[in-house]
């Protein structure tokens, strides 16, 4: 319940807004009332914004709860269109709330069918949702434009929510890209640590602050890459230099491992996660599936004396998917408080705890397929419901 900020957040909007409407006395419009508020929280909750991130611990849980929004506000939507008849009568005013509407729910509709699509599609399409929210605003304000554009508690509600999430939509769709990503930067160093994955040095115009564990937004500007940023974790770095290390995954990490060229330009924005290795107890067990091991390396890259006692398991299917074995053998042999565990699945059983000792007064860290991940995070919970799990999916839809 570490995102209880942001929760109450949502629910102290709906709350606001189910008594105010209630105390207006326009009851009948309770309904499409509180989709706009709910409207409006989809949009800010699609900011990137470092306090709401801090709110829902994490960005992840802040999609969950933009997913969330979006879902109810199609609900409420739903209802409100159901009950008004499915008007398309002549007025102006009703027609605009019946085109947002079936344009909101289309898109919805396709960002929940997103894993079919390009995600760089799945993204524009995407944005089309913020014109469905200005016809729904237009709609309201054109209805209720006596009550709204008076002097009282609803329309400072309705008022306070569309501005809100006309910012937030703005900002997000036509700003983020344009403000946010302030460390310029250029690639130095290139390496190919097997047939598929990349390690990338880059050095920044600025220093770059970030937690071990952490991941940041990468753009590249070289002819041939897509411009939209994608997340990565953060493999290692301090000051202006910083590492990333990236699996082939698809087209965009692909272009990265065959293409990209030292010299070429990127930009980041800031550090994002939760996975604060640094601020967990002295006694921790990091879990690591794959191209998951990426957080942990940038504290053991940073960090040559290990000052807390650490259990690393990191399990990978064959040899040569594997990175960084020697980094972390040598890491091992150096500090003798720094236990490694490999599991190569295609030679071991699939890694499990129900052998393992687990102490309560543990920090466990986790990064890997979300298949593995809730499996491990499951059986670790029947071993011992009182250590903490904190991960990191790589994936946000
Ligand atoms: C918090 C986080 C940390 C990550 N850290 C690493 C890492 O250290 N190393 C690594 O190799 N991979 C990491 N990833 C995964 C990496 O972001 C994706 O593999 C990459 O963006 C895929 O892009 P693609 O075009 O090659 O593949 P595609 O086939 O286009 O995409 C594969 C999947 O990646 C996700 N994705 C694609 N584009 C974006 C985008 N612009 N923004 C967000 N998600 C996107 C979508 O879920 C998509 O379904 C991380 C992901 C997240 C969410």
């Amino acid at each position: 319940m570490k995102s209880i900020k942001g929760i109450l957040f949502i629910v102290a909007s709906m709350l606001v807004t189910i008594l105010v409407w209630l105390s207006s006395g326009s009851t009948q419009f309770l309904i499409p009332g509180l989709a706009l508020t709910t409207l409006s929280l989809t949009f800010i909750l699609a900011t990137r914004l470092p306090f709401l991130e801090e709110w829902f611990n994490g960005l992840e849980n802040m999609y969950s709860a933009h997913k969330f929004t979006a879902f109810l506000s199609i609900l409420l939507l739903l209802f409100h269109n159901f009950s008004m008849g499915g008007l398309w009568g002549s007025r102006l005013v009703a027609q605009l709330g019946n085109i947002g509407i079936y344009i909101f729910i289309s898109i919805v509709l396709v960002a929940y069918l997103g894993q079919y699509l390009q995600y760089e599609a799945w993204r524009w399409i995407h944005r089309v949702v913020y014109l469905a929210y200005i016809f729904g605003l237009l709609h309201v304000y054109m209805m209720m434009s006596q009550r709204l554009f008076g002097l009282n508690l609803l329309s400072f509600l309705v008022g306070i929510y569309a501005i809100l999430g006309l910012i937030a939509g703005f900002y997000i769709i036509f700003l983020y890209q344009q403000i946010s990503f302030t460390h310029l930067g250029k690639i130095i160093g290139i390496k190919h640590l097997n047939h598929d994955t990349t390690e990338l040095e880059i050095k920044l115009s600025k220093p770059f602050r970030y937690k071990y564990g952490q991941f940041a937004f990468l753009k590249i500007f070289q002819e041939g890459f897509e411009q939209a940023p994608h997340p990565f974790s953060i493999s290692g770095g301090n000051g202006k230099t910083l590492y990333f290390t990236i699996k082939n995954s698809g087209d965009h990490t692909k272009n990265i491992y065959e293409n990209l060229k030292v010299g070429s330009k990127v930009t980041v924005d800031r550090a994002y996660g939760h996975m604060l290795l640094e601020q967990g107890q002295d006694q921790q067990i990091w879990i690591a599936g794959g191209i998951g091991i990426t957080p942990f390396i940038s504290y053991i890259r940073e960090n040559p004396f290990l000052t807390k006692s650490v259990r690393l398991y990191y399990s990978y299917r064959g040899k040569e998917n594997a990175v960084y074995l020697n980094l972390l053998h040598a890491y091992a042999e150096k500090n003798p408080n720094f236990d490694l565990r490999l599991i190569d699945s295609t030679q071991d059983d699939y890694l499990n705890f129900e052998n393992e000792d687990i102490p309560d007064q543990t920090n466990i860290y986790m990064c890997g397929p979300l298949v593995m991940m809730e499996a491990i995070s499951k059986n670790i919970k029947e071993k011992n419901p009182k250590a903490e799990l904190i991960y990191e999916g790589f994936k946000f839809k």
